[in-house]
């Protein structure tokens, strides 16, 4: 086992404070990962708030890490010291089920491991990438390809991912019409990831406040749902529409913005359940879906998406005594797109 500093909480109620944790030993199939930097998720505030369940505290989260190898166990082939490497929200799967066989390890029937709070194969908790130093299984790391610097890369692993997959799943591209709800860390990955792959692209948030934003990152239309006229005026429109939002919303009226067969997913995980009036489903046969971030061949696809494109996430990097504001500032929705923690800062707090 090694320490390492890390930035975590003892409570649903105690802001993040300094803390050293254990890494295990370097198996023959793991990778030891230098983190240089993470993304801070809005998963990560939901998790360790104990908003989707009971947390085994300390709660370390994290699960937007890019680094660089420092060491390889025996039986690693695919990577090498000094590589870039990333790693995103599953750091195992049963690797046998129908899902795992296809490359849906985030599917795994019995249940994958997430990379922080699950009980990892050794019975010990997971911790996530708010920390200096992280082992991971091989088969659970993904390579930065060379034209995406890592702080930028960083959200890619999970804001990146989880929108990817279902604008691929429901076939966004040329022709078709997409709507992104929330420009936060998801909405803005979807936003450029939409555009990348062909769609039209609308932004529907709260307010216009970011409206010069979202027309930069290539939305084509920005419209407020804040105002009434928003959802008249774009009835029936959508194939697509792709919820980011972290709270519950009142879904008839998104529902309504549908063409007949389109599909709203949600990728937002609101801890309260949404109520979802059938006849906005019915009357035009659309569908009310979910999607959960993607494989890891999913996942490498998607880095490489972006680094044939030129996308990678808008950021504000920030250091460790950052990280208690910058919770506050998402859940202001005050963020432009995501904050990213430099891991350097984690080991300098800790020690002070
Ligand atoms: P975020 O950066 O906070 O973005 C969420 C955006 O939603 C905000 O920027 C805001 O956009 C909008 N919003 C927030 N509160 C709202 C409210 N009360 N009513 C209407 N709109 C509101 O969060 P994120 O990191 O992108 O994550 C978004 C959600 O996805 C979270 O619930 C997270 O847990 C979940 N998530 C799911 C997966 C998955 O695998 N399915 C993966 C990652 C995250 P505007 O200011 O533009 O309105
Ligand atoms: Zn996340
Ligand atoms: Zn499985």
């Amino acid at each position: 086992m090694t320490t390492v500093h890390a930035f975590g909480a003892d409570s649903a109620t105690a802001p993040l404070a300094p803390l050293e944790i254990e890494r295990r030993e370097v198996g023959p199939a793991d990778v030891l990962i230098e983190i240089a930097f993470c993304g801070i998720c809005h998963s990560d505030i939901h998790f360790t708030r104990g908003e989707w369940g009971e947390v085994p505290y300390p709660a370390v989260p994290g699960h937007e890490i890019a680094g660089v190898v420092a060491a390889v166990g025996a039986d690693v082939a695919g990577f090498a010291v000094g590589d870039r490497v990333g790693v995103g929200c599953m750091v195992n799967s049963c690797r046998e089920c129908e899902n795992c066989k296809q490359g849906e390890e985030q599917y795994c029937i019995p249940g994958n491991t997430q990379t922080y709070g699950s009980v990892d194969r050794d019975g010990t908790v997971t911790k996530g990438g708010y920390s200096t130093h992280v082992v991971v299984d091989q088969d659970f790391v993904a390579r930065i390809p060379d034209g995406l610097e890592l702080d930028v890369a960083a959200p890619l692993l999970c804001a990146g991912i989880t929108t990817y997959s279902p604008l691929r799943h429901w076939g966004a591209g040329p022709g078709t019409r997409v709507a992104v709800v929330g420009l936060g860390g998801l909405g803005h990955m979807a936003v450029k990831l939409a555009k990348a792959m062909g769609a039209e692209v609308t932004v529907l948030s709260q307010t216009l406040n970011k409206k010069d934003d979202g027309l930069r990152l290539g939305a084509d239309g920005y419209y407020a749902t804040s105002d009434r006229e928003t959802f008249k005026e774009l009835r029936g429109r959508f194939d697509l529409i792709v919820n980011t939002v972290s709270a519950p919303l009142s879904m008839g009226r998104f529902l309504g913005l549908l063409k007949t067969n389109g599909t709203m997913v949600n990728v937002g995980a609101p801890p309260e359940p949404l109520a979802v009036p059938v006849f906005s489903l019915l009357g035009q046969r659309r569908s009310f879906a979910g999607s959960a971030i993607g494989g890891i061949r999913e996942t490498q696809e998607m880095l490489d998406f972006c680094a044939e494109h030129g996308i990678a996430a808008e950021i504000e990097r920030i250091s460790a005594a950052e990280i208690n504001d910058a919770w506050e500032r998402v859940l202001r929705s005050d963020v432009r797109y995501r904050f990213v923690i430099d891991a350097k800062t984690l080991g300098a707090t800790a020690e002070a």
